[in-house]
């Protein structure tokens, strides 16, 4: 039985998170965090009262020796602290929160190095975000003019999202840095291009209705490659974080992407 520790548990992925977990038969929730968290606002997760489960409201409470793995799906000014402290204390992470800087993600990977413990961040836990980034990386080695479109629910904090800035990442490693577009263009509205990670253009989407969408568009001399993937309900991300939990008490390292476990 792997005992788990959801941080983040009122959120939208974090509400969902605890329910896969409450009905695995390999997992056992051992306590929810949140700093701050009231009884009303306990109780307005759904179901969250039927499952008799300590609520943490600060690090010193939580049984760190009883807690094998640390769910995070909290916010981007928050996940360092919560990783580092889980890291510190011996307990495996699965990271779904973004906005990890690249500089925090180095010291974190050192703290789970020093420790022989194993995490996991995934910018995206749904298979079909991980295998466009993979399809992405092989059709830059072609195709090296690319702009990268991400769409998602209004709510979210950061941007460009994790998975988009992985996906840039991932196509840097087979693509020269080179400035795409006319050399003499301008904006006549600032942002009208989007970020620029090493000359790929990055563009943020946020509407309603929307949960996380991504397309990655190649362009080439009379032809066009697009590859597009939806994740229409967040349902779709827990088969990955569930096969996370289970695996990463194997690993003594801390890695980036779901497909190191896949
Ligand atoms: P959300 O609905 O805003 O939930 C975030 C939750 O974190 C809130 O309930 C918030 O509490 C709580 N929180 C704030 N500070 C905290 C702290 N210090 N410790 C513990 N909990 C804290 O966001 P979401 O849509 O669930 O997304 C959460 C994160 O996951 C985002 O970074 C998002 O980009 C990412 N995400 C990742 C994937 C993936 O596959 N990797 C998929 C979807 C989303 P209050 O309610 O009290 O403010």
């Amino acid at each position: 039985m792997i005992n788990v520790l959801v941080a983040g548990f009122k959120g939208s992925m974090g509400n969902k998170t605890i329910h896969m977990v409450a009905n695995n038969d390999k997992f056992k929730l051992a306590g929810v965090y949140n700093p701050v968290v009231t009884e009303k606002n306990v109780n307005e997760v759904a179901e969250f009262a039927d499952l008799d489960v300590p609520v943490y409201t600060d690090y010193e409470q939580i049984p760190v020796n009883d807690i094998d793995v640390w769910i995070d799906f909290t916010i981007p000014s928050a996940v360092y602290q919560n990783v580092k402290f889980a890291l510190e204390n011996k307990i495996s992470v699965v990271v779904g929160t973004t906005g990890l800087k690249d500089e925090q993600i180095v010291e974190l990977k050192e703290i789970a190095a020093k420790n022989g413990i194993g995490g996991l961040i995934a910018p995206n836990f749904g298979i079909s975000a991980v295998l466009l980034m993979q399809f992405a990386k092989q059709a830059a080695k072609y195709m090296p003019d690319v702009e990268i479109i991400e769409m998602h629910h209004d709510n979210k904090l950061d941007a460009p999202s994790g998975t988009a800035i992985n996906t840039a990442k991932l196509i840097a490693e087979v693509r020269e840095e080179h400035q795409q577009g006319n050399p003499e263009e301008t904006e006549s509205l600032d942002g009208a291009r989007g970020a620029n990670y090493e000359g790929m253009h990055i563009h943020s989407v946020r509407l309603p209705g929307y949960v996380a969408h991504e397309q990655v568009l190649f362009g080439s001399k009379g032809e066009a490659l697009t590859i597009r993937q939806d994740s229409f309900d967040r349902e779709s991300f827990m088969t990955g974080v569930a096969l996370a939990v289970e695996k990463i008490g194997d690993y003594n390292e801390l890695m980036v992407g779901l497909e190191n476990l896949l």
